[in-house]
């Protein structure tokens, strides 16, 4: 497993993703997708819509706004219970979790040893004397207050008064979006249970503790689904959305070993569920939560009918009653698939001595999907044709031109951000003149580095089989060349 610090130096060095308001010295827990992170992040929503929403009969889209009624929130439940207990240190004025506090390494300083500073690891005993933590762990002196309950939302006004009737909030999460629309997509659309809404977004959340790259950040954007059912359904339903989900993931290239289930226990679950179970991936820090499935019930519905005073039921035909679904809800996080498709793409290998990294993306995922690389940028015509290639086939797929550097250079350089094919113009596709052109190039797989020589005017067509993982068929076809370049 690689460690955390690589993943995110490679991400900045090579343009995935960046801190945010870095000349200034960064913002806590932000970060700004760069120019391959956007592009491999909208891979990553683009994929996960097309299977869930345009794949399916039984699902349909939303874009709800991120400012919503205040009222939302009180119904949904989030003013209330949405909140952290914690402790503030009347000293360092430093704030924690009180629910964590006993998990951080805390500073002591020991009356059996003269007073001398000790860093004491979270939970554990002073060796020497034999206290525990009382005071604020970061100072060691602090008095701490009784916890407080504090509410995790974004407060903001809307307009230009800032006074407590023009409070509102950012969304916390996306679902409630849906949950208010249930009526209008049912009518507009005339849908039949079971059906689902989609939406993907951005919320908010004011964690006390984010950290671990982009995995726990304030700013975060949801991919979540909530599918209606006829109550009694709903356990199978829910089922089946955590099969269906569970096998996504590894469609797309995690490591089935690097994924798990895991069933909430009844004292976590939140206020809504009925039961909850969590996907989880191995990221460098441990197994960690990539995506929730839980069963909310008919909670919100019904919570968002008392609150508005709007019935929010669906009219059953068959048994001619008016009831209120019960709803399962898959909800992943955008950035924790890209972070997980990012570390689980990750490999360092050595090629005749030396270090190669390479990012074994699926090709769906991946940036660019073709880099265009002339083997002498100082011949015109090799030049000339490389570009006008890499012009050709970006209108079909992300592809770039370089020649900044040697062939061996831009190999690695593509293979370290996750290129799957490298098509080279050498000095046989050109001639030297047009009657000694074979007008054929070399193209080259990224994982295996092997190689197999096409014609020009066939390369959309081998691009299309390529990108579909039929590598030994083309190899095959095309009958050369399937050892490595000489220039690696
Ligand atoms: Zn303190
Ligand atoms: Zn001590």
């Amino acid at each position: 497993m690689v460690d955390m610090d690589k993943i995110v130096s490679l991400c900045k060095r090579r343009g995935f993703i960046f801190q945010s308001s870095e000349i200034y010295g960064g913002t806590g827990s932000c970060w700004d997708y760069g120019p391959l992170g956007v592009e491999l992040k909208n891979n990553v929503k683009r994929a996960w819509w097309r299977d869930t929403v345009q794949n399916r009969a039984d699902m349909v889209g939303l874009d709800a706004s991120i400012l919503m009624h205040p009222r939302v929130w009180k119904a949904s439940g989030h003013l209330d219970h949405f909140t952290d207990p914690m402790v503030d240190c009347r000293a360092c004025k430093k704030r924690f979790r009180s629910d964590k506090i006993d998990d951080e390494v805390w500073v002591h300083y020991c009356e059996a040893t003269k007073g001398n500073k000790f860093n004491i690891p979270g939970g554990e005993a002073c060796k020497h004397c034999g206290a525990k933590r009382t005071l604020c762990p970061a100072c060691g002196k602090g008095e701490l207050t009784e916890p407080r309950q504090f509410n995790l939302m974004f407060k903001t006004f809307m307009g230009p008064v800032e006074e407590e009737a023009a409070v509102t909030y950012l969304r916390p999460e996306t679902a409630q979006g849906i949950f208010v629309n249930f009526d209008n997509v049912l009518q507009s659309m005339r849908l039949k249970l079971p059906f689902g809404i989609a939406q993907i977004g951005k919320s908010f959340r004011n964690e006390i503790t984010p950290g671990n790259f982009t995995f726990r950040t304030r700013e975060f954007e949801q991919m979540e689904i909530e599918f209606f059912v006829i109550p009694g359904t709903d356990e199978e339903w829910h089922q089946r959305w955590i099969d269906e989900r569970f096998a996504w993931y590894p469609k797309y290239g995690i490591g089935k070993e690097n994924i798990r289930l895991r069933e909430h226990e009844k004292d976590e679950l939140a206020h809504y569920a009925k039961r909850t179970a969590d996907i989880e991936y191995l990221f460098p820090m441990g197994w960690s939560e990539l995506e929730g499935v839980a069963n909310r019930t008919d909670f919100d519905l019904k919570q968002h009918a008392q609150f508005s005073g709007k019935a929010l039921e669906y009219f059953d035909e068959e048994s001619k009653q008016k009831i209120v679904p019960y709803v399962i809800e898959p909800s992943a996080g955008a950035d924790r698939a890209t972070l997980a498709f990012l570390v689980d793409a990750y490999k360092e290998e050595e090629v005749r001595g030396e270090k190669r990294v390479v990012l074994n993306f699926h090709a769906e995922l991946a940036p660019i999907k073709i880099a265009v690389l002339p083997l002498l940028k100082k011949n015109d015509r090799i030049v000339e044709t490389a570009k006008q290639l890499s012009v050709d086939l970006r209108k079909r797929w992300h592809s770039v031109y370089d020649d900044t550097a040697s062939i061996g250079r831009l190999y690695r350089r593509q293979d370290e951000v996750g290129t799957p094919f490298c098509v080279t113009v050498d000095v046989q596709t050109v001639g030297d003149d047009k009657a000694a052109a074979d007008e054929n190039v070399t193209i080259r797989d990224r994982n295996t580095m092997e190689q197999v020589r096409v014609p020009m005017a066939l390369l959309p067509a081998v691009m299309e089989k390529l990108m579909a993982g039929q590598w030994s068929e083309v190899a095959r076809e095309s009958g050369v060349k399937r050892d490595q370049a000489q220039a690696e």
